[in-house]
């Protein structure tokens, strides 16, 4: 039986596409409406199978849904759930999939109607693509959700979201946003200004092609710069203290080579293969 009526979709790219998609295909919604700025997104939303019904009539994709995912670039995600909750009928949900928490969901919290219940989410899963022609009903196969819980969240409604991302994903993590921010801060959003670095600092050429280690570290420098930007300066202060513990570790490495520290740098390579290794069991 599908767990929800009517699920609306704002936001059709990589993520919001990729979601209806998914759910549409394990029918865990009656009917997936999506909603985004230009017809040409709907068409194709439409032909992909990521919708049933698509509009750009913001007011009609939400008024009867029983739940809102907000799915747009982060800085857009808040006003747009204001605006939903405002047309929403009481009892209904509103979540959203953005790749900060803390900012989106102290503001909502304190915005939000009482009858429109929140919770903040953030599938850890895409890639440096963009777009509805990027998305991909099998996404979230083996991933992870992060779904935050404040001491505002309603337990009706985090369990409700809990269970559409359950049959999406592999696990459901629960924490609370800045809790989110800080991992996300030193897992993703630090490694692709590491990336950003990297390419800046590097000439491949006269190498006819770059070796394939620098384009694995290098891959998410690709992404799309507008939202990468938005998601680094919504995540500012946790970003600036993982890129200290960074910048820590880096001088460690430079101070080895600059004293000739052999044992040094044999310790330091030695732990990060350990380390390393670990995350793969
Ligand atoms: P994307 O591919 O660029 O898709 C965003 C979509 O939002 C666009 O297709 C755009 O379509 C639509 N849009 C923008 N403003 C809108 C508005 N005001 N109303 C309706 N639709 C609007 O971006 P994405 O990668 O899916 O990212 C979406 C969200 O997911 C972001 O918050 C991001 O932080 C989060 N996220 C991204 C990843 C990743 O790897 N990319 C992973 C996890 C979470 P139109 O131009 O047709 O309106």
């Amino acid at each position: 039986m599908a767990l929800f009526n009517r699920v609306t979709i704002v936001g059709l790219g990589l993520i919001g596409g990729s979601l209806g998609m998914a759910a549409r295909r394990k029918h865990l919604a009656r009917v997936v409406i999506g909603v985004s700025r230009r017809p040409a997104t709907l068409r194709r939303a439409k032909r992909l199978g990521a919708i049933d019904i698509g509009t750009t009539d913001f007011r009609r994709a939400v008024r009867d849904a029983d739940l809102v995912v907000l799915a747009t670039p982060v800085e857009d995600i808040a006003p747009l759930a204001e605006r939903a909750a405002a047309l929403m009928r009481p009892g209904s949900m509103l979540t959203d999939v953005g790749s900060t928490k803390a900012a989106i969901v102290n503001r909502l919290e304190r915005t939000l109607p009482r009858g429109i219940a929140f919770v903040g989410g953030h599938p850890i899963a895409g890639s440096e693509q963009q777009g509805i022609e990027a998305a991909d009903p099998h996404l979230f196969d083996g991933a992870v959700c992060v779904l935050t819980k404040t001491g505002r969240t309603k337990r009706a409604a985090l369990l409700r979201v809990r269970r559409l991302w359950a049959s999406l994903v592999d696990q459901v993590v629960i924490m609370n946003p800045r809790q989110h921010d800080r991992l996300l801060a030193r897992t993703s959003h630090l490694p692709h200004l590491v990336a950003c670095a990297l390419i800046q600092a590097t000439q491949v050429a006269p190498l006819p092609r770059a070796p394939r280690s620098f384009l694995d570290m290098t891959r998410i420098a690709k992404s799309p710069p507008e939202l990468w930007r938005e998601i680094v300066f919504s995540n500012r202060a946790e970003l600036l203290a993982a890129m200290q513990r960074f910048d820590r570790q880096w001088r460690t490495l430079r101070a080895c080579l600059t004293s000739q520290d052999r044992r040094g740098l044999q310790r330091m390579l030695a732990r990060a293969q350990m380390k390393r290794n670990a995350l793969d069991s």
